[in-house]
């Protein structure tokens, strides 16, 4: 039955067609993400036994697993600590005891003396002898039934056990031929890559030959497993290449290069720009006077300065005419952005309206109804912007902050905000948390990137040391020196707990404790749970210096520019891993200060803690942080959330598969070029119908 239908491409080849899969088993299946036949030859196995060959009992080692052939010697029934069904064996070359726990009255008559039996299993040391519990076993009359290939495990569910799995795969590599399953990546382009056709591939990751190296397959270092990892990489790229396409076959608003008011802006600032700033600007101005419209990621280290940057793009867009969003991911965060821009802005007689998601509904009326009617030509806030309902009258510009935690379908829903007919606002996208330059190839593709990698003039590195929280007296005593001395101090609690409750019932006592313990000083506390208004106000009384120590909990992780304060102290650093940990340490050094970071870790500390402790010490340079936090986390960590819809890869792992990020590029590109239907059938196969907006062809 099966066999006719070998000519179908096996994408559409539903599983019932398989011998063995009813609606149930399915279903199943499809929990674990196969849909068709095609699916299950790109569900790999985590593990393998060798079942290929025999050992002699007499070389067998605790610890291995292995086939032998042997002869029973004894059985008896034993009553110790449990009624046991102890069989010995031999195979001329050693003894070994079976030892079954749970068995019949059938199994104890089959094992007379002399039965020969072929066993597998996970061979250990017992009292006398070396020993296999429960091994699996069959009488052998004829030959040994030794396996051609390595046995595969798969990941699996409950319901589906791995004979179901195997069988499965079998029959998916028996339909395997080019015509059924198409090699997408033509082999002149994988000439020097030592890797194989995608058929050998398969076959090689699902049936291993004896002999083949199964600690590389394991950990996806095997050339066949990594031709299926860069073909997923490819698709992706290539999905993410084409958004783009896509977008820009757009028109967009043509912003000319000289602007009043951002001279104005310019002329009323009390720095001048940064060579690195003046640079990304000149990008950014000059993406958006070409008509097509601009994809721009700015990357810049905490405190770079890149939200002059954006605010000097928005003066384009205002003064050619345009509507400019800007938005950020958290409510903290946005309304610093609109106490920025109002500072900048209102001066110069131009409106910076809010949207958040806390408004009452007479505001947020109003305030739509501000932003449709034009009235509001710079418009700040958080998802809020996002809305159905929020409608602009003439979007030039959408500027997102921090961009990696908004997803590339978010990216997608603020670019068609504000088209009509053919025209598209032009995007920029500001993240702090560098992307080591691979890795935001593959998952910044769609994106062109400017990187700000010059930080003002007169920072001055922070001094990082780590302390256990035994010290904390002392750590209390250092802060109440530097309050003396008119530093300002954040003192960061954590949490594993993601609620907000937690957190903020953990912070309330740290701010009972510090009151204590420092009766002099001004103190404020901020948390997730506080009314944004009340947040509002306190972080309002640090920054005009009314406050001394500022408590907090991660809240403050983002954008938050208070230049005074100069010392952090971070709790239980070691729950946090190091993107997140630079985040927060960049609220400080933003003055002339010399500012410090106090990690305060509980005692003892795993390898990897030590290694994010150790990496925050040496260095403040946030490329080689990121660069270490793919190293150590992967990429999920480091991109920001598994939102990014990035990290969802069947086989490809960012950080593992780091290296081969050029050549997937490269050879995305002439795909591209060359061989368009190869493209979409990539992109079918990897990304698939359902994600038409980042697949859709
Ligand atoms: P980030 O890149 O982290 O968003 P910000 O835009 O918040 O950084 O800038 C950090 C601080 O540096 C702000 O107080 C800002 O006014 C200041 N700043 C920005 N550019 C310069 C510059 N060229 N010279 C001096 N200070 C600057
Ligand atoms: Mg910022």
């Amino acid at each position: 039955m099966v066999a006719t239908t070998t000519r179908s491409s096996l994408d559409a080849l539903p599983l019932t067609k398989l011998k063995g899969v009813g609606a149930a088993v399915a279903e199943k299946l499809a929990t674990l993400g196969m849909h068709n036949v095609q699916d299950v030859l790109f569900h790999l196995p985590f593990r393998y036994q060798d079942r290929t060959t025999l050992s002699k009992v007499g070389s067998l080692r605790p610890g291995s697993e292995a086939v032998i052939a042997v002869e029973v010697v004894l059985a008896d029934v034993v009553f110790r600590k449990r009624r046991s069904l102890l069989v010995r064996v031999n195979d001329g070359t050693g003894s070994l005891m079976l030892r079954f726990f749970h068995f019949s009255q059938t199994q104890v008559k089959q094992f007379t003396p002399g039965t020969r039996l072929q066993c597998f299993g996970e061979v250990r040391r017992g009292p006398g002898m070396l020993e296999m519990v429960h091994p699996e076993y069959r009488l052998q009359t004829q030959g040994a039934a030794l396996e051609d290939t390595l046995t595969p495990f798969y990941p699996t569910t409950e319901g589906v056990q791995q004979p179901t799995l195997r069988k499965l795969t079998d029959q998916a590599l028996g339909l395997l031929d080019a015509h059924a399953l198409k090699d997408w990546l033509p082999g002149e382009l994988l000439r020097n890559s030592n890797m194989p056709d995608l058929v050998s591939a398969l076959k090689m990751v699902h049936r291993p030959t004896p002999g083949a190296d199964v600690s590389a397959l394991m950990s996806g270092m095997h050339p066949a497993h990594r031709r299926l990892a860069f073909e997923e990489l490819i698709a992706h790229r290539l999905g993410l290449r084409l958004l783009r396409v896509q977008a820009q076959r757009n028109d967009a608003p043509k912003f000319p290069l000289q602007s009043d008011v951002a001279e104005q802006l310019q002329a009323s600032l009390s720095f001048a720009l940064t060579g690195a700033q003046q640079r990304v600007l000149d990008e950014v101005l000059q993406d958006m006077s070409t008509g097509e419209p601009m994809l721009r990621l700015v990357q810049g280290d905490v405190g770079a300065g890149k939200t002059i940057v954006a605010a000097l793009a928005a003066a384009h867009a205002v003064s050619a005419g345009y509507q400019v969003a800007l938005m950020a991911p958290t409510e903290i965060l946005a309304e610093q952005h609109l106490l920025n821009f109002s500072d900048w802005f209102e001066s110069l007689g131009i409106n910076v309206g809010w949207l958040s998601g806390k408004l009452r509904v007479a505001q947020r009326r109003s305030a739509i109804e501000a932003v449709a009617m034009g009235q509001q030509r710079i418009v700040v806030g958080t998802h809020a912007l996002f809305q159905n309902d929020v409608e602009f009258e003439n979007l030039g510009l959408a500027i997102i902050d921090e961009q990696h935690r908004f997803g590339v379908h978010q990216r997608m829903a603020l670019r068609n905000k504000g088209a009509n007919e053919n025209s598209l606002p032009h995007q920029l996208i500001m993240t702090a948390t560098p992307i080591p330059r691979t890795l935001a190839m593959t998952a910044y593709a769609d994106l062109d990137c400017s990187i700000i990698d010059e930080l003002p003039p007169g920072r001055k590195p922070v001094n990082t040391v780590a302390m256990e929280s035994a010290r904390r007296g002392d750590v209390v005593s250092g802060v109440g020196k530097a309050i003396a001395e008119g530093r300002q101090v954040y003192w960061v609690c954590t949490l594993i707990e993601e609620s907000e409750t937690l957190q903020a019932e953990a912070a309330e006592d740290t701010i009972a404790m510090l009151s204590e313990l420092l009766p002099e000083s001004r103190i404020g506390l901020v948390h997730g749970r506080l009314k944004s208004r009340d947040k509002d106000a306190i972080m309002q009384q640090f920054k005009a210096q009314e406050l001394d120590l500022l408590v907090a909990t991660t809240v403050i992780e983002v954008g938050v520019d208070v230049p005074n304060a100069s010392l952090m102290v971070i709790e239980n650093a070691e729950r946090l891993g190091l993107s997140q940990l630079h985040q927060l340490r960049g609220r400080v050094g933003r003055g002339s200060a010399q500012s410090s970071c106090i990690l305060l870790y509980q005692a003892p500390l795993s390898q990897n803690a030590k290694e994010r402790i150790s990496i925050m010490r040496k260095t403040n340079d946030g490329f080689v942080i990121a660069q270490k936090d793919l190293d150590l986390r992967g990429a999920g960590e480091v991109l920001g959330t598994r939102q990014t819809g990035l990290a969802e890869f069947r086989i490809a792992e960012l950080g593992r598969d780091n290296d081969m990020l050029d050549d997937v590029s490269e050879i995305s590109d002439q795909l591209l070029a060359n061989w368009p239907d190869n493209v979409k059938g990539l992109i079918r196969r990897w990304i698939g119908e359902e994600r038409k907006d980042y697949g859709g062809v």
